[in-house]
């Protein structure tokens, strides 16, 4: 069976429902597709979750570098086991320099998949024929120049195996509604490739990595929740569903429960090695995935899933005020342990020192205890004396907006910072002079451009 994955980025469930409904009433109703409302996200940005997606692991633990090349690090994609059993590949990315593997990383030495757009990509996106503005390149939707690709891609191999990734960003990353621009050319395409019967052996995966990451939206508590949500539809062919009423009743089973692009990566890899019995055995462990055609527990954890306590939902919160000295204490404390990485970095020559300008807000987290172990260095503190907060500030010089998560382990006083820092407006240009993605989030480069 042939895989599609058609990424919309940073596009959560609801923010289907209100800006993408057509393709949504299109998935559900005229294409039988299964929808999990319950999809996690394992990491901040696009790179991790598609990481995850396309490895089974995070880049943290693969020890993931930005300063070496993607296909030079021992680690392996998907589209490598799909091509080793004969399928063609195709990666097709919407923005060159936004895009998954090359944005403020090294990229790939070699071609990853068969098909890869990035190239013509980059050609049209330096050419006088594109606009910025609209996304358009000789005034058709860069969007539209893509599903078309992929539509012939689809019809030419409509009897060979693929694999095939297709990931839009441009007009749905920046902006809360801009799903509604691309709504009817997600709509027109599904019905394209339906109505040609191009799915007839393809798993359809329509996804998305994470919902709205800054901007006002993501400020209120609905846009944190949506952050964390992403959309994920499933559509298996007729024919699969006839074969392995099991498998799917286990997919319908799960669609509800708490699930990761770990669990997806193991799903495709099932679907790779079906019906091959040899190699579906020697596939590896994951320490979080479960593959969608295996129950996935009702009682499952975020720590159980390997989701990060940032993007964990299971947390209940309370504010706590904003001039009590614990606010204060932890607003500093943030901005220390920012300035801290920054240090360790060794990048204070080119940024600057950042100060604490306002707290925003602060909220203690109850539920956490699950992540207690890995947070207090496995000291067996009583739960009671575990606490948990996020907190929210705006820093000097560059008018940061940043949110982390503070720990206090035991009888310490201290403050811990754990887990990735959000930012919550955009850093623009002002981080050029670094590269690792945390520092881009904090950084204010001494020198302007
Ligand atoms: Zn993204």
């Amino acid at each position: 069976m042939s895989v599609l994955v058609v990424g919309v980025d940073s596009m959560s469930r609801f923010n289907m429902i209100r800006s993408m409904n057509r393709t949504r009433h299109f998935l559900l109703n005229r294409m039988g597709a299964i929808e999990f409302t319950n999809y996690g996200k394992v990491g901040d940005n696009t790179f991790p979750n598609v990481f995850a997606m396309v490895t089974g692991t995070t880049p943290e633990k693969v020890g993931w570098s930005h300063k070496k090349n993607m296909d030079r690090q021992g680690f392996r994609f998907l589209w490598e086991d799909f091509a080793d059993e004969g399928f063609r590949t195709l990666l097709d990315e919407e923005d060159p320099h936004g895009n998954i593997f090359s944005n403020f990383k090294k990229g790939f030495v070699d071609q990853p998949t068969h098909y890869y757009s990035n190239t013509v990509e980059t050609a049209k996106k330096d050419s006088k024929l594109f606009s910025h503005h609209r996304s358009c390149f000789k005034g058709v939707a860069t969007d539209l120049i893509l599903m078309n690709h992929v539509k012939e891609f689809c019809r030419l191999f409509r009897h060979n195996p693929y694999f095939a990734i297709l990931w839009l960003s441009r007009n749905t990353h920046d902006e809360l509604n801009g799903g509604s621009r691309v709504d009817g050319y997600h709509e027109k395409f599904l019905s394209e490739l339906l109505k040609e019967q191009l799915l007839n052996n393809t798993l359809l995966v329509f996804m998305s990595d994470h919902g709205m990451r800054y901007g006002h939206f993501r400020k209120t508590p609905m846009g944190k929740f949506e952050e964390m949500r992403p959309l994920l539809f499933l559509v298996f062919p007729e024919w699969f569903i006839q074969a392995y009423p099991h498998l799917i009743d286990s997919v319908q089973n799960n669609a509800a429960r708490m699930t990761t692009p770990l669990d997806l990566h193991f799903t495709l890899r099932d679907v790779l090695f079906l019906n091959n019995v040899d190699n579906y055995t020697k596939r590896p462990v994951g320490e979080h995935g479960i593959s969608f055609f295996k129950k996935i527990p009702e009682n499952r954890t975020c720590v159980d899933a390997g989701i990060p306590l940032p993007y964990c939902v299971c947390l209940t919160e309370r504010p706590l005020l904003l001039h009590s000295p614990i606010a204060l204490k932890a607003g500093i404390a943030l901005v220390k342990a920012l300035n801290t990485a920054l240090t360790e970095a060794n990048v204070t020559d080119v940024c600057r020192t950042l100060k604490l300008s306002g707290l925003v807000k602060i909220m203690k987290l109850e539920g956490g205890g699950m992540y207690l172990k890995s947070f207090c260095n496995g000291q067996n503190v009583n739960q009671n004396w575990f606490k948990l907060y996020r907190v929210t500030v705006v820093v000097k010089p560059n008018e940061a907006l940043l949110e982390g998560y503070l720990v206090k382990c035991g009888n310490s006083m201290d403050f811990q910072l754990r887990g990735d820092v959000s930012r919550l407006n955009l850093y623009g240009k002002t981080s050029h002079c670094v590269y690792n993605p945390l520092l881009k989030k904090i950084c204010y480069c001494r020198e302007q451009i």
